[in-house]
């Protein structure tokens, strides 16, 4: 196709496919100066000199790369599918780490490292000094900024590397607009680290709007006052949840009503339609329900395009970063399991969520001039209960009846005493004092409270601290345990289940699911690139979280962050 001379000198895109044209032939000599002069122009410019306006990050809590395939003819054309047809996709990605949950998922995205530097190494960790529990964005010193409560003390402080925000910022001077929004406070604040510019999060309860922590702001934008203003919480907990399609189309093996799910709160049934309004009142009108609901990713999608307006992002040459984390798919995720036509419903609803999202950024930065990334921060096995109904080897482990296990071997050995001080998921931390009393050598302790497990028909692996401190593991599950352990905020001794096994407690129902094992159920999701600097295409070699951010680092140019061990994933960049 010819263009206009014209259109050929000023668009510098245009001129490069017209110039690299077999097709095309110049007809005039002055096209060809004008050719000639820009096109080395074009030469001595690399790419990274012009980065794309906005990156938008996307991470969906708790998805499978496997939903991509099951729901695929049920999905429009505008969200998912553009992504896979117009992107790059990455089909084997994982987490090489474990444990794979949304605090150590979130930061690994955006640092492009595992817990073992950035230090986020749980959701709720333990602090050895002070034997107390630390959220991992907790932070009393903070206070909120337009909300009020606990909800307000979090900063990034825990965080311990770089993220892709803070190198946007400091490669352009501070000019960057970095902005964090989920509805998860540790999914905010974790992708935009210590000196991105804002990050906003659902204040639940009676509250029930964004707002942020005195980490960020002193005072709330008034784009956010308006938006709060709006109350689209209560909006969204007026209506009831039905289904998006005819049930017929929805890819389903079992009934609505089957014994895998949990029903959410203030509902009977785990069984659609659901009558949101209802569970609202039934709730005191607490806004916590707007989580559970896929409303929820509607509700987050509305602050983000929020955002982009009002704060002009992608409007100058200047690149910006948008992170979106979608917290409903988590949060349906755990009570229904990935089979339920609840989830899939959900993933309908997100994809025009995404469509709504990718057509904004068209209009308001332009097609091209961004760059998007989506993944997940871990994924999720199925409903063990429904494994084994189906003659899979899956299961449940009470982990009171666990710890008392490794309590009398230890009592047994070193005499009386409460030796596990605590457990924090698969991670026992030891009692110090009582090993500093007895004049006891820790590692020790540490080796005969990880036999004890070893022996247990349902545990696959058990590393004490000293093991991962003075060995290291290449390959395998032993090197995910690795790579999710630091000294100084993880366990004595880390333990990973049998595959499909889950972590329960007397009386918990068989129901909804989990995750957090270096399983592939857990470790594999979806990676997709799209927009400028991307070349379009499927990769089916084993990649890696840690790699998204260096490769973006590639087009933006922006230096790596203060961690990061990924490596650029040559088959993205155009
Ligand atoms: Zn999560």
């Amino acid at each position: 196709m010819l263009f206009p001379s014209t259109r050929v000198a000023t668009d510098p895109d245009r001129l490069r496919d017209y110039a690299s044209s077999t097709e095309v032939r110049p007809r005039c000599a002055s096209v060809l100066v004008v050719l000639a002069i820009s096109g080395s122009l074009i030469a001595q410019q690399p790419a990274w000199q012009a980065p794309p306006k906005l990156v938008v990050g996307i991470v969906v809590d708790q998805m499978r790369v496997d939903f991509l395939y099951r729901y695929w003819d049920n999905f429009g054309e505008g969200g998912f599918k553009r992504l896979v047809k117009e992107g790059s996709f990455q089909r084997d990605a994982h987490y090489d780490y474990a444990p794979t949950h949304t605090g150590p998922g979130h930061a690994s995205i955006y640092t492009g490292t595992t817990p073992m530097h950035h230090g986020i190494v749980a959701n709720d960790m333990f602090v050895r000094t002070t034997g107390e529990g630390l959220y991992c964005v907790q932070d009393d010193r903070m206070t909120g900024v337009g909300g009020t409560g606990v909800k307000g003390q979090r900063s990034p402080f825990n965080l311990l590397s770089t993220t892709l925000a803070d190198e946007l910022e400091r490669r352009t001077d501070g000019r960057s607009k970095t902005i964090g929004v989920a509805m998860k406070d540790r999914s905010s604040i974790l992708p935009i680290g210590r000196t991105g510019d804002a990050a906003y999060w659902f204040f639940e309860g009676t509250d029930g709007h964004f707002a942020t922590s005195s980490w960020y702001l002193k005072e709330l934008p008034e784009w956010v006052v308006d938006f709060n203003a709006q109350d689209l919480a209560t909006k969204y907990l007026s209506n009831s949840w039905d289904l998006l399609l005819p049930r017929e189309r929805y890819h389903q093996a079992l009934p609505d009503d089957n014994p895998y799910e949990e029903p959410l709160a203030g509902s009977l049934k785990a069984t659609l339609p659901l009558d949101v309004k209802a569970m609202y009142e039934a709730a005191g009108r607490s806004t916590v329900l707007l989580r559970f609901i896929p409303a929820s990713n509607t509700f987050t999608t509305d602050f983000a395009l929020a955002a982009l307006k009002a704060e002009g992002m992608g409007k100058d040459a200047v690149t910006d970063l948008l992170a979106v984390s979608y917290g409903a798919p988590d949060e349906i995720g755990h009570e229904m399991g990935p089979r339920a036509i609840e989830t899939e419903d959900m993933y309908l609803r997100l994809d025009l969520d995404l469509a709504r999202l990718f057509t904004a950024l068209d209009q308001q930065v332009g097609k091209g001039e961004y760059t998007v990334f989506l993944t997940a921060d871990h994924a999720a096995v199925d409903v063990p209960a429904y494994l084994r109904d189906l003659k899979g080897s899956a299961g449940y482990v009470d982990a009171p009846e666990l710890v008392k296990t490794v309590e009398k071997a230890l009592i047994e050995r070193f005499g009386p005493g409460k030796w596990v001080r605590k457990r924090v998921k698969e991670q026992l931390f030891l009692n110090d004092s009582l090993i500093l009393a007895n004049k006891l050598d820790r590692s020790m302790v540490q080796r005969v409270a990880a036999d004890i497990l070893l022996q247990q028909p349902f545990i696959a692996d058990a590393l004490t601290a000293s093991d991962l401190m003075r060995t290291t593991y290449p390959t395998g599950i032993r090197n995910s345990l690795q790579r999710g352990f630091m000294p100084q905020r993880s366990g004595d001794v880390c333990y990973v289940l049998l595959p499909s096994y889950l972590t329960s407690w007397p009386g918990q129902a068989p129901k909804g699911t989990d995750h957090g094992s270096p399983w592939n159920y857990d470790t594999h999701v979806p990676v997709l690139f799209m927009g400028k600097g991307i070349r379009p295409g499927e990769i089916v070699r084993r990649t890696s979280i840690t790699d998204i951010v260096p490769t973006i680092t590639m087009i933006v140019g922006c230096a790596l962050p203060d961690a990061a061990v990924g490596e650029p994933v040559p088959e993205v960049l155009r």
